[in-house]
């Protein structure tokens, strides 16, 4: 019979590969942590209009991209694509956002229906930030802030780039998707066809295209940054500044338009050249009109996801890896025969209570080849017991070097020092 596979585009995590996730996650709870942000954990699931109202209906996501199917009462639900919608619902739902403040983050696997590549999978994952009730660039900056300490935790703040542009309110984006339009069906023959659908659908879509004949005739189209209101204007100039002020480097792209229709003024995307198409790690921006949107009272927010894959495809291919994630195993513990096997049990717990940093694997079932297993597991440290007339004997190896000799309180002594407990 065939075996069963996963499904195309959603990724075991393997046991070789959980260190470095755990890494990056911790990492990056590290960070949260020291900006004061507070965890929620949310539905993988959610009613579909949630998302339909949120991100909206013609948006690439909605259309063509989620993962929607009725349950046994025949409504509509979705696998979330993303996480904001979810996060407004629930903060909604529990009172959390009305004239309040919040720094929330949550992480977790989102699902698209997206053909499978390098960094663009069905099932991903994202660690993603919301913050409510600040309406200041202040806000923008503090969340841009954090994603680039964080990016300088890993090691990949050199190798990544921040783009920057505003929106605008509703009005002055409206203003300029009619002079986009207009320009764009005098222009119409030369358009792709996802293009020339779009210009009906969702016209800002169109900067997006990565078609390089619409880019270029982009070249001479309208430019967004000119029909902006005078607040979003105030507000992206501020923000700028702190920015400048704070050494934040940032190239303003004035074409950079997400693809969620609830963003407004600030909209940024950390974008690196090493994973090829995929080059967008973490992007994000203001949405000051989703609360009021969902059925709440106006309330300000800002905040962004990063993409787990990505991150983690950047710190292999940068080699970025700590050494200690690729050992997984500080030391080997077996005996030599089988009627020592109590004894070995003992001291992996003394040793377990004595050195609580220290990763050991004792040796169970099984007493064949224990020197050869012993090796294979790659721990530097490697501790055999044997009897000799009645005497316990340990025989204990640093990196291959012998240490005989040692009795049980030194060998604690001594992996105390090692691994500094
Ligand atoms: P892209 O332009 O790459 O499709 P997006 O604009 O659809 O990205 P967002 O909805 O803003 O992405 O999601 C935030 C981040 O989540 C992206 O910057 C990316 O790092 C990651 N991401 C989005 N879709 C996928 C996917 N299908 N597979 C892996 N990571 C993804
Ligand atoms: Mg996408």
């Amino acid at each position: 019979m065939a075996k069963i596979q996963a499904i195309r585009g959603m990724n075991d995590i393997l046991p070789n590969q959980s260190p470095l996730w755990r890494y990056l996650e911790s990492t990056v709870e590290r960070v949260l942590g020291q900006y004061a942000y507070s965890e929620i954990r949310l539905p993988i699931v959610e009613k579909t209009e949630l998302f339909k109202r949120s991100i909206g209906e013609v948006t690439d996501i909605v259309e063509k991209e989620m993962y929607t199917f009725n349950d046994r009462n025949d409504e509509s639900l979705t696998l979330r694509p993303e996480g904001t919608a979810g996060c407004v619902r629930a903060g909604e739902e529990h009172g959390l956002l009305f004239n309040q403040v919040q720094r929330l983050w949550y992480k977790g696997p989102m699902f698209r229906y997206e053909k499978p590549q390098k960094g663009r999978y069905r099932q991903f994952h994202q660690i993603g930030v919301e913050t409510f009730g600040m309406a200041g660039a202040d806000s923008d900056a503090e969340v841009i802030l954090l994603s680039a300490r964080l990016w300088k935790e890993l090691g990949l703040l050199e190798h990544v780039t921040l783009q920057l542009n505003s929106l605008g309110s509703n009005e002055a984006r409206g203003r300029y998707r009619d002079a986009l339009v207009s320009y764009l069906d005098a222009h119409h023959d030369q358009l792709d066809d996802d293009s020339k659908r779009r210009v009906k659908s969702n016209p800002l879509r169109v900067l997006d295209s990565k078609e390089p004949l619409t880019q270029q005739l982009l070249q001479d189209a309208p430019v967004l940054t000119d029909y902006l209101d005078d607040d979003s204007r105030q507000h992206f100039a501020e923000l700028r500044q702190v920015l400048d002020a704070a050494g934040v480097r940032y190239e303003v792209n004035p074409r950079l338009v997400r693809g969620l229709d609830y963003y407004c003024k600030t909209v940024f995307e950390w974008v690196t050249d090493r994973l090829g198409s995929q080059g967008t790690v973490c992007a994000g921006g203001r949405y000051d009109g989703l609360v009021k949107q969902l059925g709440g009272r106006p309330t300000p927010a800002v905040g962004f996801a990063m993409g787990v894959e990505r991150l983690v495809l950047m710190l292999e291919a940068l080699d970025l890896v700590p050494e200690q994630l690729r050992r997984p195993l500080d030391l080997y513990l077996a005996a030599e025969s089988k009627g020592l096997q109590p004894h070995i049990i003992r001291l992996a717990e003394q040793l377990r209570d004595a050195v609580p940093g220290l990763r050991l694997m004792s040796h169970c079932s099984g007493l064949k080849n224990v020197n050869n297993k012993a090796r294979q597991t790659g721990a530097p440290w490697v501790v055999l017991l044997s009897e000799t007339d009645g005497a316990l004997q340990l025989r204990v190896w640093e990196n291959d070097q012998p240490l005989d000799g040692l009795a049980s309180e030194e060998l604690v002594e001594l992996l105390k020092a090692r691994f500094r407990c």
